[in-house]
């Protein structure tokens, strides 16, 4: 009786609905919590069929279940992945998880039954799944507004750059009117001008020429910009061209009365882009130069070092600080104050440099203290990425 009693409590005190049936899928056993689940008594339930908790429609495939379990008993969930429902003695349905597991006492087969409402769980379920629609329902919305600001910026950028190559070519074509008829007044073969008249046409010609300057940067960066700056490798004799860029920037540094040193130990060709490299070291020359007090020394050395070409411009002048090593890198940065009294520039080519230099695979910086000078050194690949991509 005792040992009854300490049973009853057990089965009562379990969270969960718990039932027997018998071979015939009658009720011999139930806790309170399966009374408050289904809202019938203990009295209601005892001997009826099970089926009398299962929804209408499912009475016959039940009992089918029933039989084939009494063939094949093992414990196990019933109807695993299957949304299970039962009904409530009120006619409301509610879900469930059912395991079953089978016993054979003196009186025969038996059926023990542990049922879980999952209302709960399934409400928190719906809940997490709508809150995981909405979230990616507005995923979407945010990928397809910013997939259309990233088509109108994309058009809006290649407008740019086609207006920018456009306008510098009607640009670049009456400068260069103005170029070449200044140079030839100032030759004076059309007749001779006194001192004022060429300063005037001196003036002209220089400001023409700073101006032919800043468009063909302003192109360079909106190229550079758009990824439409192309590199045309070839294989050259770097030596020949260090020579050739140091002879277009010769008379800037005879006007400062500066010393142009050069040093090179490349004796194999490199192959690169030969306009795009010139760029870079008369970028590097004329800044040297300008930034320079007169009567500096401005050396030039390339050396190789593993398979790469190392190139330095070095200068005797201002020097930069250490705060700007990064930014003077970049477009429009100038250092405060370096170029009061040189010509000004457009700070477009420092930020072009390094981008022809990255481009061509080697990358660029700068050692510098104020008042002590000035090194950018760079490096360019010897054989291009374009072509080590085709060999491999
Ligand atoms: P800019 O047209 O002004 O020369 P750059 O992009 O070529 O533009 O250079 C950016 C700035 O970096 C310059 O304005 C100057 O302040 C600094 N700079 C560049 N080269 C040197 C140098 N050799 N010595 C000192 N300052 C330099």
């Amino acid at each position: 009786m005792l040992l009854e009693k300490r049973f009853r409590e057990l089965l009562d005190a379990a969270p969960d609905a718990i039932m027997q049936v018998d071979a015939e899928g009658r009720i011999i056993l139930l806790n309170r919590v399966a009374e408050d689940m289904f809202g019938y008594s203990r009295d209601e339930l005892m001997g009826r069929p099970v089926e009398a908790l299962i929804p209408q429609e499912l009475h016959a495939r039940h009992v089918e279940h029933r039989a084939h379990y009494r063939q094949q008993p093992m414990t196990r969930t019933m109807g695993s992945g299957l949304a299970l429902e039962a009904i409530r003695k009120d006619g409301s349905r509610f879900p469930v998880e059912i395991s079953l597991s089978p016993s054979e006492s003196a009186e025969g087969f038996r059926v023990t039954a542990i049922i879980r409402d999952t209302t709960e769980r399934r409400t928190a379920e719906e809940r997490l799944r709508k809150v995981q629609e909405d979230y990616t329902q507005r995923l979407a919305e945010a990928n397809a507004e910013l997939e259309m600001t990233n088509r109108e910026l994309e058009r809006a950028n290649r407008l740019k750059s086609e207006f920018l190559a456009s306008m510098s070519h009607e640009l670049r074509t009456p400068l260069h009117t103005i170029i070449g008829f200044s140079e030839l007044l100032a030759e004076k073969l059309e007749g001779p001008l006194n001192e004022k008249q060429m300063r005037f046409v001196q003036h002209i010609h220089k400001d023409a020429l700073h101006l032919l300057e800043l468009i063909n940067d302003v192109l360079d960066i909106s190229k550079i910009e758009a990824d439409r700056l192309e590199l045309r490798p070839e294989a050259f004799d770097f030596t020949a061209l260090i020579a050739e860029s140091l002879a277009s920037v010769r008379s800037l540094a005879d006007a400062k009365s500066h010393i142009l040193e050069t040093t090179s130990n490349v004796p194999t060709a490199i192959e690169a882009d030969r306009l795009r490299v010139k760029q870079i070291l008369v970028n590097l020359l004329s800044n040297a130069i300008k930034f320079t007090p007169e009567g500096g020394r401005i050396g030039l050395e390339a050396r190789v070092q593993d398979s790469f070409v190392v190139v330095s411009v070095s200068d005797t002048g201002i020097g930069i600080p250490a705060e700007e090593h990064e930014s003077i890198f970049e477009k429009f940065h100038q250092v405060g104050a370096t170029t009061k009294g040189v010509r000004e520039g457009t700070g477009l080519g420092l930020a072009i440099t390094k981008r022809l230099v990255e481009q061509h695979g080697g990358r660029i910086w700068v050692q510098s203290k104020p008042q002590q000078g000035s090194t950018f050194l760079f490096t360019l690949p010897l054989e291009s990425a374009e072509r080590k991509n085709q060999g491999a």
